[in-house]
């Protein structure tokens, strides 16, 4: 998302005005939200959380329905976590992160793999995270939220990113979940060298987007354990209490905040 996207959309978002929703990210309240999304087949037949077409983006700051589900969780938790890695950093959610006011004693470090044709701010520093230039131990929280559907070497990006945290840091690994059908993987290992040898039309067949590798299934805990992870998926409702509040925010029914932490210290 580029910032200019964000100023477009806000000089057009008095046509939205209403009480219906609230954006939590910028407290901007609306009669409708803004369309998001793809509508392959895929998505419905496998029952998808936090993909396809819907009415999703807050029409102020363009945040979507995940976002501030993350930031329902992020605004009571940001003081405890010092130092923070946001991987491919969604505009709305850094831009609530560096406005906190707990925000002082942070160092918030925000990393993308670059790419020609794209664009990004200049806080956003080159990084791949299946290689990450930092310390071991380094983050107390780590932010990738539709990341590891990307990323064909998950094992790797797994211990990289479990390298970086501190033994009693967590992460928030938000991705595209079949709620009825097991974790689809497009990657194989071959002669020690991982291969995803799939086109862009036979991704979209199978996982509902051009660019993904995977999508993840209903056995995500069990994967996420076998890396040396322990998932804890936070329901909405843990977050926040009252149901018009979570109405107003417009959330992806079923979608729970996928929190994990390092599976030694369960
Ligand atoms: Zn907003």
């Amino acid at each position: 998302m580029l910032a200019s996207e964000v100023f477009f959309a806000r000089c057009f978002s008095w046509f939205y005005k209403g009480s219906r929703y609230q954006c939590n990210l910028c407290g901007f309240k609306s009669r409708e939200l803004r369309w998001r999304g793809h509508s392959f087949p895929i998505l419905k037949e496998k029952n998808v959380i936090s993909a396809g077409k819907r009415r999703s983006d807050c029409p102020h700051c363009l945040s979507s329905d995940r976002d501030r589900l993350v930031w329902l969780y992020l605004k009571n938790n940001l003081a405890q976590n010092k130092n923070i890695l946001h991987v491919a950093p969604e505009l709305p959610l850094a831009n609530a992160i560096k406005n906190s006011s707990t925000l002082e004693p942070i160092e918030y470090t925000c990393i993308d793999k670059k790419t020609k044709g794209y664009y990004y701010p200049r806080w956003v520093q080159d990084g791949d995270i299946t290689s990450l230039n930092f310390p071991d131990a380094h983050f107390d929280l780590i932010i990738a939220n539709h990341v590891l559907e990307h990323i064909p070497n998950l094992t790797k990006a797994l211990a990289e990113l479990k390298r970086v945290l501190k033994p009693t840091g967590h992460a928030i690994f938000m991705v595209p979940l079949s709620g009825s059908h097991p974790t689809d993987d497009g990657c194989q290992l071959l002669n020690d060298k991982i291969i995803c040898a799939l086109s862009e039309n036979e991704k979209i067949n199978r996982f509902g987007q051009k660019d993904h590798v995977r999508l993840f299934g209903n056995d995500i805990e069990t994967i996420f354990d076998t890396h040396g992870w322990f998932i804890s998926p936070k329901n909405p409702s843990d977050l926040v209490s009252g149901d018009n509040l979570l109405e107003s925010l417009a959330l992806f029914p079923g979608e729970c905040l996928l929190l994990a932490q390092p599976a030694s210290l369960n």
